[in-house]
């Protein structure tokens, strides 16, 4: 770029701290999602019949700001201030993405326009020796380049203690009775506990909290944060605590993470927190600092996408509680792996499509089971039961991660 064009373009934006009140432009209104609009802090008006989010509005009707906003990105963007009304902060390279282009995320829709005049901002910002990673980022995506996909990576946690191999069978007893059709007489099958940590660029997310150190004899030798430490990570590196659903093999140490966001599906939320659908078998005891506040949550219905590239997905598989979720992630080498949650419990199960008496529904056991296959099927994914010693195997022992 030359350096009369530059010159041009800051005198024309009134860059770098000099006089820089101007017309708005505003960007048309789209049918179904509020727009993407500019905020000008001088306040001044949009031509009539166009649209516009004052900062008032903004405010209010959205969760969070862009991460990487203006004051991340200094004055060439002062006048510039995005907002999503989702609970989920994206930065403002995820944004960019030309994919994006049109395309609703939250209430935001980034039309050509306005991406190509952040596109031009890059230009400001060169000139004025601000926002390193930012500038290479957006200039890469202004090139046409794709940005760097970030690293995934998968590492199971060892999140319990393993008993004796369970009788899976049994009509009695504790009353775990795996199969609601009087399946697996005799079958015995060594069941452990298993969490897992997932790398995404800089972003950490654990699936499933496992048991805690009060568990008595399944209680884990180490807990999340022990192992953590040794990858040199601690709960606070921790963005997303995703959990599959409420039982106490799966949320006992979910309390250790409190300034992580909470994943959980909105059925098990829901009878977690509302007096009126609560269920004995839900123990709200880890959830506190989310219900209490001061930590978040974002209940989860349907699927969610939680980096918003296709690479972590929750996918809604109810039947085992109202909200029960699995996790599906895309890794560059190994490709696809899906962790069921207690979509199944074991091998036996999930082959024959049976269904334990303690689920929530039957039916809608057998249509998650459905769906999760024909999933695994089409993306040619390992499947990985958590709860089955046999699968441990399919990933690296920890440390180590599968890529
Ligand atoms: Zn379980």
């Amino acid at each position: 770029m030359t350096g009369v064009c530059l010159a041009g373009f800051l005198a024309s934006r009134g860059c770098a701290g000099s006089t820089p009140k101007q017309a708005l432009p505003v960007y048309p209104k789209d049918r179904k999602h509020r727009v993407a609009s500019r905020i000008s802090e001088s306040g001044h008006e949009p031509p009539s019949g166009s649209a516009r989010v004052t900062p008032e509005a903004s405010v209010k009707n959205s969760a969070l700001e862009i991460s990487a906003g203006p004051v991340a990105l200094g004055p060439c963007f002062s006048d510039v201030r995005l907002r999503l009304a989702g609970p989920e902060p994206h930065t403002l390279t995820e944004l960019l993405q030309p994919g994006n282009i049109g395309r609703p995320i939250g209430n935001l829709v980034i039309f050509r326009s306005l991406w190509e005049e952040i596109m031009q901002r890059r230009l400001c910002m060169l000139a004025i020796g601000i926002g390193a990673n930012a500038l290479a980022a957006i200039s890469a995506l202004a090139q046409g380049a794709p940005a760097a996909a970030p690293e995934v990576t998968l590492t199971r946690l060892e999140c319990g203690t393993a008993r004796a191999p369970t009788d899976v069978g049994a009509r009695t007893g504790a009353g775990l009775r795996f199969s609601d059709t009087y399946d697996f007489d005799g079958l015995k099958v060594q069941l452990v506990f298993s969490c897992y940590l997932i790398k995404h660029g800089d972003d950490y997310m654990v699936w499933d909290a496992g048991f805690g150190k009060g568990a008595g004899a399944v209680a884990p030798k180490e807990t999340i944060p022990e192992l953590l430490a040794k990858l040199q990570l601690k709960p606070d590196n921790i963005k997303y605590i995703g959990i599959s659903h409420y039982d106490g093999d799966h949320v006992g140490q979910v309390d250790l993470f409190p300034k992580s966001t909470l994943l959980i599906g909105k059925g098990d939320w829901e009878e977690l927190t509302d007096p009126a659908k609560s269920n004995p078998r839900a123990n709200p005891a880890t959830f506190v600092p989310w219900i209490k506040g001061g930590s978040k949550v974002e209940p989860v219905s349907g699927d969610k996408d939680v980096f918003d590239d296709g690479t972590v997905v929750m996918l809604n598989t109810p039947g085992h509680t109202l909200g029960h979720h699995v996790l599906l992630v895309k890794l560059k080498e190994k490709g696809y792996v899906l962790l069921s949650g207690d979509l199944a419990h074991f091998r036996e199960n999930y082959d024959t499509n049976g269904v334990p008496v303690f689920n929530t529904d039957h039916t809608h056991t057998l249509g998650s089971l459905d769906r999760f296959k024909k999933i695994a099927a089409n993306l040619k994914a390992t499947v990985i039961i958590q709860h089955d010693e046999r699968d441990v195997g399919k990933l690296p022992v920890f440390p180590a991660s599968a890529k």
